[in-house]
């Protein structure tokens, strides 16, 4: 499938949601979310924003969609991209104080952009900020169906690393910080 643009229609955005959603749901990290398909999208690949209730945009066709077929760049499958959304929207509107706390502890409340450290980062894009450094673990904690721990992640007795922020989601998901 190497350098073919991939162009989001309403079916395979539902399908994938439904997918996507009945996952969360089992890991108990749910947030109630619309996903709308939009038709163009300048920036990214999807986006999240609030209202009443979080959401979801996936755009049809996109500037990041097309810089995927860079050579070098890694395609994100419309799944990972619909994790990574649902834990913007749970970042947005499903924590609790307790939660808001630790998250911070752990993620940070700068919007700053951070020099990339796999002890620190699930992934480069991590590195962005703090909302999406979260939307990046939660993105591989649900996509791993919880069991994160033999994924290869650096298992530095780092502080606030990778390591730390996946058993977060793990204590989030057992309703650990209700
Ligand atoms: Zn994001």
């Amino acid at each position: 499938m190497k350098n073919k643009v991939r162009i989001h229609w309403f079916a395979s955005v539902k399908r994938a949601t439904s997918r996507v959603v009945a996952e969360l749901k089992a890991l108990n990290l749910y947030q109630p979310v619309d996903v709308y398909v939009t038709p163009i999208g300048i920036g990214g690949l999807g986006y999240c924003t609030l209202g009443k209730k979080p959401e979801i945009h996936i755009p049809r066709f996109s500037g990041a969609r097309l810089a995927e077929l860079l050579p070098g760049r890694v395609y994100t499958s419309l799944m990972d991209i619909l994790r990574h959304e649902h834990g913007h929207a749970f970042d947005f509107a499903g924590m609790s104080r307790n939660l808001r706390r630790r998250y911070w502890q752990l993620f940070g409340r700068t919007g700053k952009k951070a020099v990339f450290d796999p002890d620190v980062h699930v992934t480069e894009y991590a590195a962005t900020d703090s909302q999406e450094d979260f939307a990046e673990c939660f993105m591989l904690f649900v996509k791993w169906g919880g069991r994160w721990r033999n994924r290869g992640l650096h298992r530095e007795e780092y502080l606030n690393g990778t390591w730390d922020k996946m058993r977060f989601l793990e204590e989030v998901a057992r309703g650990r910080y209700q």
